[in-house]
Order: C-alpha cells, then sequence, then structure tokens
C-alpha cells in the first residue's frame, strides 16, 4: 500500500482538493493507498475538514498536533503514522498542489522497478523574489561544498520504500531536514523533474525569518563547516602577525619604526571583531546540542482520527 503524506497548516480552503484530486488519480491508476494528512496545529477549520474526509473515507487519515511544530514534524509524524498503517512505501506531497501530484503515479512506477528513493527535483524554482533565489542558491552551495549532498532543486516531495522510512523513523535526532537525511541515508536513488505549480489557495506559510532560522539550522546539523573556517582564520591571523612582526623588527633595526595608533586599533577591532564570530558559531553548535540532549519529542499529537474511531464505536 502506498501512503501519501500531506503536512498541512491552515490549509482548509486546499484539503477537499487535494484530497479528491490525489484519490482520483490513484484510483484511476489502480493503486492502492491511504491518504494521511499530517495538521500541524492549524488555526482554520482544516482538522474539522480533515476528520469530515476521514468519516466519509477510510482510505484517509490525520493527526493533529497540539500546536505548530513546522512541516519538517508534521513530516516525520506522517512517515510514522504510515509505517503503523503497514504501508509499503510512502510520498509525500505539499497540500496546495504546488507539487503536481500526477507525477506519483510515474514515482510509483520507478519504486515498482526497484527503486528505493525517488525524488522530485524542481527543473525551475517557479515564482519567487530575486532574493529568495539568491538565498536558497548559496545555501545549497555550502550545503553541497561542506557536507557533499547535491541538494539543488531538491524538494520534499520524494516517493519513499518501507525500508528508508523505517530508517528514517530510526533516527534519534530531534532537529530534521527531511530534504538533507533523505539522501543522507543513502538507498537506490533516482528523480523525476517537475515545474513548481502556483499555490492552490491563500499563500506561502514561510516567512523570511522562518527560511533564514531553517538554513541556519541545517547548515549546523549536517556540517562542521563553520567551526573549521574559523581554525583557518586563526591560522590566517597567525601568519600576518608573524609577517608583520618581522617586519616590524626590520624597521625597527633600521631605525625607521612606524607611528601610528590607527594600525593599532584597526588590529584590535578586527581581532576583537573575529573573535566574537567565533564564539557566536561555536554558541550555534552549543545551541544544538542543547537543544538535542533535552530529548524533547519531535511533535506532539493532540488528536489521530483512527483513535476518534475507536473511542466512538466504543460508546
Ligand atoms: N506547512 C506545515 N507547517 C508549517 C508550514 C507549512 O505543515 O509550519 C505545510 C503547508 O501546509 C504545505 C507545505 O508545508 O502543505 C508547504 O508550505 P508552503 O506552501 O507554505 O511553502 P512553500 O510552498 O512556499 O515552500
Ligand atoms: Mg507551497
Amino acid at each position: 500500500m502506498l501512503s501519501v503524506i500531506i503536512p498541512a497548516y491552515n490549509e482548509g480552503e486546499n484539503i477537499n482538493t487535494a484530497s479528491d484530486t490525489i484519490s482520483g488519480l490513484l484510483d484511476s491508476a489502480k493503486i492502492n493507498f491511504e491518504i494521511i494528512f499530517s495538521d500541524d496545529g492549524s488555526r482554520d477549520n482544516t482538522w474539522e475538514i480533515i476528520k469530515a474526509r476521514a468519516k466519509s473515507d477510510p482510505r484517509i487519515k490525520g493527526v493533529r498536533f497540539s500546536r505548530n511544530f513546522g512541516k519538517e514534524a508534521a513530516i516525520f509524524a506522517g512517515l510514522e503514522k504510515a509505517a503503523e498503517c503497514g504501508c509499503s512505501c510512502a510520498v509525500v506531497i505539499d497540500c496546495d498542489l504546488q507539487h503536481p501530484p500526477e507525477l506519483i503515479v510515474q514515482m510509483h512506477e520507478l519504486w515498482k522497478d526497484g527503486y528505493e528513493v525517488v525524488e522530485a527535483r524542481k527543473s525551475s524554482r517557479g515564482r519567487e523574489s530575486l532574493v529568495y533565489k539568491a538565498f536558497a542558491k548559496s545555501f545549497y552551495r555550502l550545503m553541497k561544498s561542506s557536507s557533499g549532498l547535491n541538494l539543488d532543486g531538491a524538494s520534499d516531495y520524494k516517493l519513499l520504500d518501507r525500508k528508508v522510512i523505517d530508517a528514517l523513523n530510526a533516527m534519534q535526532e530531534r532537529q530534521t531536514f527531511f530534504r538533507a537525511l533523505s539522501a543522507w541515508v543513502g538507498f537506490k536513488t533516482t528523480h523525476v523533474s517537475f515545474e513548481v505549480q502556483p499555490r492552490l489557495h491563500g499563500k506561502t506559510k514561510w516567512s523570511f525569518r522562518n527560511l533564514f532560522k531553517f538554513a541556519l539550522s541545517s547548515v549546523t546539523g549536517f556540517t562542521n563547516f563553520p567551526m573549521h573556517m574559523m581554525t583557518v582564520f586563526g591560522v590566517l591571523f597567525m601568519v600576518m602577525t608573524v609577517v608583520l612582526g618581522v617586519h616590524t623588527f626590520v624597521m625597527w633595526f633600521l631605525n625607521k619604526s612606524m607611528t601610528g595608533f590607527t594600525t593599532v586599533i584597526l588590529l584590535l577591532l578586527i581581532i576583537g571583531s573575529m573573535l566574537m564570530f567565533g564564539l557566536g558559531i561555536i554558541g550555534y553548535y552549543l545551541a544544538k546540542i542543547y537543544e538535542e540532549i533535552k530529548f524533547r519529542p519531535r511533535y506532539i499529537v493532540n488528536e489521530d482520527t483512527d483513535r476518534t474511531k475507536e473511542l466512538s464505536s466504543n460508546d
């Protein structure tokens, strides 16, 4: 059975269209499926609609968080639920249908051919601002050069075999980055390309601040490159110090010693800012360790359509 995992945050307008489109497509392709909605603590009527759908169609399920935990948590909740329901593979897709659902059938075919991870890669980035594009590009470049994971054009739209789902579910880390983790686990991978579609209803749920925090946490989660960079800077400064020392000594010997406070103040400022910068980087990693060792759950489930069904049947 194929599980379709759909994270949803304030997507009341999109739930019905998404589930109708996807079930229609999979029914006509004769694929045995279930749809799992992860309601990421929506404030609108998303959960009511999911519940109503689950009542009328047993193939539709949903879990609801106690608050907004973010898309990452919603995806992982979906993966856990899919494993619980005994899926043999699962596909993660956005609720706004920016990921063309027709591709699911093609991805499922590839899975049947023996591929264990089928990634859908963006052939173009859709309508995004220039700043956003530049930001995304430099982020992916940094990730590639430092961690070796090529995430260019990567999206969360992926089909995963049960083995991959189990591997991901076994990961202990709290701060996850689904896109990179599903590449990190390995397995037999292939990809298909898609054009990003315009959003169905509403607007994007990501603010620039959230994206920046997300990028920072992903970089620190996957590479120690920023810390290495500090060591490199340290070595460079040491070399400069030696050169400057020799120069000063020679000048003094020739009785041509330089005067000037500006250089001294400049050097102090540079070294001071480098030290602060370095401390800041170490601080990020320290904060990350702190977050991880608290061992809090990634998300808290408040309601589950399967559980409410059980309750009502016991009445
Ligand atoms: N989403 C979520 N939790 C959040 C933000 C977003 O579950 O905190 C879901 C959202 O409902 C959608 C998907 O993640 O199904 C992608 O979000 P969005 O379309 O806002 O992002 P974009 O397409 O602009 O990257
Ligand atoms: Mg979207």
